[in-house]
């Protein structure tokens, strides 16, 4: 039988509640989640409600994962099979599949990524409208949000008031009509498709009540229209529903989440029952005290408190740093160190940050002190496709009997080289036991291969002897330098990418490859060694190896990922990297005026720490190319002074400490 006794009386009371629709409404590390695992193994056990009538929803993937881990743990592998723990996007996707024809698709439907769906709206709008891509992430938003309010492509039209409406409501209608033809849904098609199927059919949607009696939702407030009504669907009437939130936490209104849902559940569920929890499990004192009074200069609906027994703690520590590579060296160094010091493990230690592109610098941090990690959600430096294609073309530089690179660079960018004349050069080169790239230029060809195909195909092989003498004879980094230049990689990211602005992220990742070598042979160079070229991509191949090898090993990993992917998650020690302004927070909230949502998001990653916090900043942060000066974010200074240590604070630059100077004056001059 379940025990409850771990938990405390209001977790308990939470647990064991069945008889209405509930809220449970608190802070963060309260035991929000854990009422979640234990009140499905207290159905199960305690209620006789057979798992597989049982469905929790969650945020992420990684979090529904874990809640599965715990429940199995509570009741026992057997005791949760058929339980559905998942994603509110994973149940839809269960549901479509269940109702496949009713919905309106045929078996094989496939789901198309974020990028696959920006191809099809840019020749929707290229072919309607004579649209060049300008308004084209507008209009994916747009289409996005309409979605999410549950708002049909019909509906879109009739309310349609402005130009700009008008355009996206019709891109809308084709764009949905053309993905019924591809017989394929989008991401938000997850959740709207069932929604409007329940809406319509009420005998699905009977079916689908008795099936799903008892419905759990974690991180509520980030729920959106269509979810909120997906959840009101299903429970219907009946009284099996528990959900789990903390207004402080939501985090997704950019991606249609309505936090309101919280105070709405009280109307669409008269006999709602309320409980707040107030305990944090999770942080020592300084920490969540530090989190409380930053979220208190949020305004607040629902009045929560928070406190903790864990005592004190260490202060949290803020480091300033010179610029943004000294701050990833300074964070993996500090995590080697700590972890020599005090033992533990990779995995007690998390890095978080505002965005997926800050990734890349801690990462090749990490990868010079062999630290491993896993990086969550975005790709990973090695495996980005820009990199994975400069990688091959450096392979073969190196090695040309690299066969694999040869074969991604042969047709990257487009040579018009065709894929049965790589057969014939493939089964040449086999026969002759010689590399790919050698048999361009072996005579015996012109027997196989037509003399225009013949003729590509040496010219790239003697360009690419060229470069490769030069890469040896001359400076290395300049000869890539000219080596990217010829293939028009640019021009070719550009044809290749949703939008310049993403053209142009995947490019600056092209530079940031071609810089780790010249800072390696610098390196070298200072010592009194030589670098080759051999050398600088040997050790890249080395680095691009241990990062897969890190993926692989799933246990002793350093966790990075973005604040919003570490929502619900919790590590021992935390690194919040990036504390300047227009980073955290984000220049387009500032912009936006939404500073109170990035403030929430300030909140969620300081209470992910169980023991330490570190918050990082950059004096100087390398952007487009050019280090620009940065200041530090405003919520540092939200934190309570006397709980941190603020490493170099004092350092402040010759205007810092002139507009300080003459703040001072102004406030002497006040005095008299
Ligand atoms: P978040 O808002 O960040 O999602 P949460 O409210 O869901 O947090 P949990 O993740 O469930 O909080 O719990 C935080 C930590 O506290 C976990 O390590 C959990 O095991 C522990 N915990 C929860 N309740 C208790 C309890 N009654 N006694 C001891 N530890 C507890
Ligand atoms: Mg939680």
């Amino acid at each position: 039988m379940v025990d409850l006794s771990q938990l405390n009386p209001r977790q308990r009371e939470a647990a064991k509640y069945i008889d209405g629709p509930l809220l449970v409404l608190a802070g963060a590390g309260s035991g929000k989640t854990s009422v979640i695992t234990r009140k499905i193994a207290y159905l199960i056990d305690a209620c006789g409600i057979k798992s597989h009538h049982i469905a929790a929803v969650t945020f992420t993937n990684k979090a529904a994962k874990e809640m599965k881990e715990r429940v199995m743990q509570l009741t026992g592998r057997g005791g949760a099979r058929g339980l559905t723990v998942s994603t509110f996007h994973n149940l839809g996707l269960g549901i479509i599949r269940q109702e496949l024809s009713t919905a309106g698709y045929k078996s094989g439907f496939s789901i198309l990524d974020q990028d696959d769906c920006k191809g099809i709206i840019r020749d929707v709008m290229h072919r309607e409208h004579g649209d060049d891509g300008d308004m084209l992430d507008m209009v994916q938003n747009e289409i996005s949000n309409l979605k999410n309010d549950l708002i049909t492509p019909e509906q879109a039209i009739n309310k349609a008031a402005s130009p700009q409406e008008v355009l996206v409501a019709q891109t809308y209608s084709v764009y949905q009509r053309m993905l019924k033809a591809y017989n394929a849904v989008d991401f938000d098609d997850l959740i709207m498709v069932p929604t409007i199927l329940f809406r319509d059919n009420p005998e699905v949607l009977t079916r689908w009540q008795k099936k799903i009696r008892y419905l759990l939702v974690d991180e509520y407030q980030d729920t959106n229209t269509s979810q909120y009504e997906l959840v009101k669907l299903l429970v219907g009437h009946r009284n099996g529903l528990t959900v789990v939130g903390d207004d402080d936490q939501s985090i997704y209104a950019w991606r249609g989440a309505r936090p309101e849902n919280l105070s709405l559940l009280k109307k669409d569920f008269p006999s709602l029952k309320l409980i707040k929890l107030e305990q944090n499990y999770r942080s020592t004192g300084l920490i969540l005290n530090a989190a409380n009074i930053v979220i208190d200069n949020n305004p607040h609906e629902f009045e929560k408190k928070l406190w903790s027994d864990q005592g004190y703690g260490d202060p949290i520590k803020i480091l300033k740093c010179k610029n943004d590579e000294v701050e990833s060296e300074r964070i993996a160094t500090e995590i080697v160190e700590r972890r020599l010091r005090y033992g533990g493990t990779y995995r007690d230690f998390a890095v978080l940050y505002r965005g997926n592109h800050q990734s890349r610098m801690i990462e090749m941090k990490l990868q010079a002190y062999q630290v491993p990690y896993k990086l969550s959600g975005g790709q990973s430096f090695f495996g980005r496709n820009e990199i994975k294609d400069i990688m091959a073309y450096l392979r073969l530089l190196i090695n040309p009997t690299d066969d694999a690179a040869f074969l991604r660079v042969v047709n990257t960018p487009r040579r018009e080289i065709g894929p049965s004349t790589i057969e014939k050069l493939s089964e040449y080169a086999a026969m002759r036991n010689i590399s790919m790239i050698a048999a361009t230029t072996e005579m015996g060809l012109e027997q196989v291969l037509m003399p225009k195909a013949l003729d590509r195909l040496r010219r790239f092989g003697h360009w690419l002897e060229r470069i490769t003498r030069n890469a040896y004879t001359d400076d290395p980094v300049a000869a890539i330098k000219e080596m990217i230049d010829d293939i028009d990689y640019e021009g070719y990211l550009h044809q290749n990418s949703g939008t310049p602005h993403q053209a142009e992220r995947r490019m600056k990742n092209v530079y940031f490859l071609v810089d780790q070598i010249q800072k390696m042979i610098d390196k070298a160079d200072e010592l009194g060694d030589e670098c080759t070229i051999e050398d600088a991509v040997g050790k890249l191949i080395l680095r691009d190896m241990l990062e897969q090898q890190s993926e692989e090993d799933e246990n002793d990993q350093v966790q990075l990922m973005t604040l919003h992917a570490s929502k619900g998650l919790e590590f021992p020690h935390v690194y919040i990297m990036g504390m300047e302004e227009e980073l955290m927070p984000h220049r387009n909230s500032i912009e936006a005026d939404t500073i109170e949502e990035e403030r929430r998001l300030m909140y969620v990653g300081i209470t992910r720490a169980k023991r330490t916090l570190t918050l990082t900043y950059a004096g100087k942060r390398r952007q487009y190319g050019e280090a620009t000066d940065t200041t530090h974010s405003r919520f540092l200074d939200e934190l309570p002074p006397d709980d941190i240590e603020w490493e170099g604070k004092s350092e402040t630059s010759p205007e810092e400490s002139k507009k300080r100077g003459q703040d001072t004056l102004d406030s002497l001059m006040n005095l008299f």
